[in-house]
């Protein structure tokens, strides 16, 4: 086959590819936002059949023979071709492993377990979710298999999230934040608590979707390719560089969870917005793993939105539109009171401080659920003795405990230590960002242009060209997560004076 006919191929492939994602996209987008409760039934036959015809895409005999024949000449293939190459048929080895009939009910399981999710949430009724919950943990046990038999099994899936992170890593990471975050706690429970009730008053839906309106624009995120919509649960989703929708919650006795979700949402947004054209409707458009997306999302969140000097950049415009809540409270006041660490229940909505240790939570669980060594009935008990131990605080019920969270119900185990990984990358760019750009200054001028065009240029633009490990080490250099305890040190202690 000649070459450029081979590569156009490939070119249609993805494409046809993408055109499936599109389409899953839809659906899920529409369940998550107008489609009528009741309706879950249809969409799952329709996800289910595109799951399959993915699967039969990236498995078929002409796929593999195209993809093979690419592979055999990757040396005259260019970097965009070669990398499309190379992550293709990494799929595809994948995909071949899992027998279709497993591929196809597993799709139609997720679908389903969302909805049981949900229910059992407002019910506060783990024993309805249970049993699903255990299905969940022994297919995806079983397609750790067939991701990579020879690792262990949870390091297969942390594998799909984050490549090249493991068990043996992420233990001793998970232990060098605890070493840091648990004396900070301690140290700040001997101190006045910082008074943050201000942030409960009454603040209307109308105002508060006027201010997230603002931050979309401080952000300069283009409206044009932009979408804000709004959902139980924040998230973002993208089709390809021009069109990404993200999503908030409008909770009127909590003015700052919209606030830092859209700050966090916008961070996602303006990561997918960032990939370059010619990466587009190809395998190496999107963000190239879940920790190098948390690491840009809550980067914008904390890094940037929770700093004294964004705050008080923006926070004249605060005021305005919430004149009743804020006319008496101060920038500096706000600042203390978005900051306010405290052990808590929820992990969406817990501090800066104190997050990694719901995520190590989940992480311990998961590691057991995995390994084979916990069943999913034992799941709540075993959430709150974890609680008790790292947080020091009773999980009242599991509404609240371990039903909280969206991500196993949709299948994903592995995923939560990314947003903890997302966070020490991001202290460790902050670093680097600031040995060419005055990232106070600029944030005290609410300009975050040099910021994004940073972040834009050392990670956004490349996509999946890069391995994720290789997007870490062009912006952070070699990874060390004593940049990140470095960073909660610093801004614990002068906030409480420890
Ligand atoms: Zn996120």
């Amino acid at each position: 086959m000649e070459w450029n006919k081979a590569v156009q191929q490939m070119e249609l492939l993805q494409k046809k590819k993408y055109a499936l994602t599109c389409a899953s996209s839809s659906l899920y987008l529409d369940a998550v936002t107008v489609a009528p409760k009741n309706t879950s039934e249809g969409r799952g036959v329709a996800l289910s059949i595109l799951a399959g015809e993915e699967q039969k895409l990236m498995t078929s005999p002409e796929t593999r023979a195209l993809l093979d024949e690419l592979a055999e000449h990757l040396d005259e293939l260019d970097l965009v071709h070669r990398r499309e190459v190379e992550e293709l048929r990494r799929d595809q080895e994948q995909l071949a492993r899992i027998p279709a009939e497993e591929y196809m009910a597993y799709s139609e399981l997720t679908n389903r377990a969302s909805d049981v999710w949900h229910k059992a949430k407002e019910n506060n009724d783990f024993a309805s979710f249970c049993p699903v919950l255990q299905e969940l943990v022994d297919y995806n046990r079983k397609f750790a298999g067939y991701y990579d038999a020879s690792k262990k099994p949870y390091d297969a899936l942390l594998n799909q999230y984050e490549r090249g992170v493991d068990m043996e890593m992420l233990d001793k990471f998970f232990a060098q934040l605890r070493q840091t975050i648990v004396p900070l706690l301690k140290k700040i429970a001997e101190k006045p608590q910082i008074d943050d009730s201000f942030l409960h008053n009454y603040y209307p839906v109308e105002k508060q979707k006027a201010f997230a309106d603002y931050i979309m624009e401080v952000m300069g995120l283009d409206r044009g390719h932009c979408g804000l919509g709004e959902t139980e649960h924040p998230f973002t989703l993208e089709f390809n560089n021009k069109d990404v929708r993200i999503t908030t919650n409008y909770d009127v006795h909590n003015v700052a969870s919209s606030m830092f979700s859209v700050l966090h949402e916008g961070g996602h947004a303006l990561y997918e917005l960032g990939i370059r054209d010619d990466l587009q409707y190809t395998r190496l458009a999107g963000g190239v793993s879940m920790g190098v997306h948390e690491s840009q999302s809550r980067f914008y969140e904390n890094i940037i939105g929770r700093s004294r000097e964004f705050i008080g950049a923006i926070y004249p415009k605060v005021q305005e539109f919430f004149p009743e809540q804020l006319g008496g409270i101060s920038a500096e006041q706000f600042y203390r009171a978005v900051n306010k660490a405290q052990p808590s229940l929820v992990r969406t909505e817990s501090d800066e401080l104190t997050y990694c240790l719901h995520i190590m939570v989940r992480y311990e669980i998961e590691k057991q659920l995995i390994g084979g060594t916990l069943e999913a009935k034992d799941v709540p008990a075993e959430w709150a003795r974890l609680y008790r131990e790292y947080l020091g605080i009773e999980v009242p019920n599991d509404r609240e405990g371990c039903l909280q969270d969206s991500h196993w119900s949709g299948g994903s185990f592995g995923y939560f230590p990314s947003y903890a990984l997302g966070n020490a990358y991001g202290a460790q760019m902050l670093h680097n960002m600031e040995q060419t750009v005055d990232v106070a200054g600029d944030a005290a001028k609410g300009d975050l242009t040099a910021i994004t065009g940073w972040l834009r240029e050392k990670v956004h633009q490349y996509g999946g060209l890069m391995t994720p490990a290789d997007v870490v080490k062009n912006a952070c250099g070699e990874f060390d997560p004593s940049y990140y305890t470095a960073y909660l040190t610093r801004k614990y202690t002068e906030l409480y004076g420890l």
